[in-house]
């Protein structure tokens, strides 16, 4: 931690794990109730958007805007208000006794009363060649986000499961032909999103394939994909044991991975924070029954995709992070009453 944000000696108001849109929109919210937030930059500072060129749906921006400058001008903003930022990556969380106490990967603790979890989920990539060089080049982990970008294009989607038919269907609408490759005979996903797929004249199936390398550059994105198959599934597997499977490079200007995320959650292991089957958080309701960001731990916040296995979106990450920072505070100011009316002496 360098030393203009080294606050490991003082209990913090809130610090905020994660510096995606959700963490910095709860940064910004935060810091302009002059809570002074520390937020965590993590492991991919700036979070998911940084692996994306354009950004066409965020609101605000009618030409569009790039997914790092959305992200640093989301850094400075909250940065004008005071917000502090730290490349530390929190690896534990005591959360049982108050105030909270945060380990840091470095070794260093710090101690905050109100914790904001907006460490993301990122989605599983596959592994083939050239993934790294060309994911946000026409290689992406979201068709909302980028289909459109595809239009009269033959694009790939990998996976089999509900969230593999629901890519190709919206992807459907602009690709003039897309493939789902799937490793299997079967199909993971239910019979009625299997269905929608099959009965879409655009899309079609390549079954017992995996996606071995994708071809293109920076500057033309992607142009081709090596794909392998074996008449009894799971060739990529098979072809690294030395059995001979079929390989075939074919014309493609888009791929889309929809093999799942994983929310990240570990930091949070053997706390009472309350997480669904996937690992996502699970948030509260208020006594009126309405949503809010609390999770399971009073003073303990979930923002952005970490708690959203559904909507997965820039805009809607910022706005939990809005909320969470607004419900941070109400609890801070709990906190302080109650405080001060323990420290009322008695007449
Ligand atoms: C290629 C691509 C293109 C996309 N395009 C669009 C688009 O056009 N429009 C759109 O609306 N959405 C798009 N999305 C989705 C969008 O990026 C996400 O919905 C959004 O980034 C979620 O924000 P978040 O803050 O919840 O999480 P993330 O952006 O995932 O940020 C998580 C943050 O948490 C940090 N972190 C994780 N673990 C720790 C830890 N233990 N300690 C400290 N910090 C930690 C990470 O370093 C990171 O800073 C795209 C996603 C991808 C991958």
């Amino acid at each position: 931690m360098n030393k203009e944000t080294d606050t490991t000696a003082d209990v913090r108001n809130v610090v905020i794990v994660g510096s995606g849109v959700a963490g910095l929109s709860a940064a910004v919210y935060a810091a302009r109730a002059d809570l002074e937030p520390l937020v965590f930059e993590g492991p991919e500072p700036g979070g998911q958007l940084t692996l994306t060129t354009d950004v066409e749906n965020y609101l605000g921006f009618p030409e569009g805007v790039g997914g790092m400058e959305l992200i640093q001008n989301g850094k400075d903003q909250a940065e004008r208000f005071s917000a502090k930022f730290t490349h530390g990556t929190v690896e534990n969380a005591t959360l049982a006794e108050r105030p909270f106490e945060l380990e840091l990967s470095n070794g260093d603790t710090l101690q905050t009363r109100a914790l904001i979890v907006a460490s993301g989920a990122s989605a599983r990539w596959v592994g083939a060649e050239n993934e790294d060089e060309l994911m946000g080049y026409g290689l992406s982990t979201c068709a909302t986000c980028d289909g459109a970008f595809h239009r009269g294009d033959d694009v790939l989607v990998i996976g089999g499961g509900d969230s593999a038919m629901e890519e190709a269907l919206f992807l459907a609408k602009f690709a003039d032909n897309v493939t789902i490759v799937h490793r299997r005979e079967e199909l993971r996903a239910s019979e009625i999103m299997a269905d929608r797929a099959r009965d879409n004249e655009t899309i079609e199936f390549r079954w017992n394939t995996e996606l071995e390398a994708i071809h293109g550059s920076q500057e033309e994105g992607v142009t081709s994909a090596t794909l392998v198959s074996h008449p009894d599934g799971y060739p990529a597997e098979k072809a690294a044991t030395g059995v001979d499977v079929d390989r075939e490079t074919v014309d493609v200007g888009g791929v889309f991975y929809a093999i799942g995320h994983t929310p990240n959650t570990e930091f949070l292991e053997g706390t009472a924070v309350d997480r669904d089957e996937s690992g996502y958080l699970r948030t509260r309701t208020d006594d009126a029954g309405r949503a809010t960001t609390e999770t399971a731990v009073e003073g303990v916040f979930a923002a952005g995709d970490v708690a959203d296995p559904h909507y997965q979106q820039a805009v809607t990450a910022a706005g939990t992070g809005s909320m969470a920072a607004l419900d941070a505070e109400a609890h801070l100011e709990t906190l302080e009453r109650t405080e001060e009316a323990a420290f009322e002496i008695p007449l």
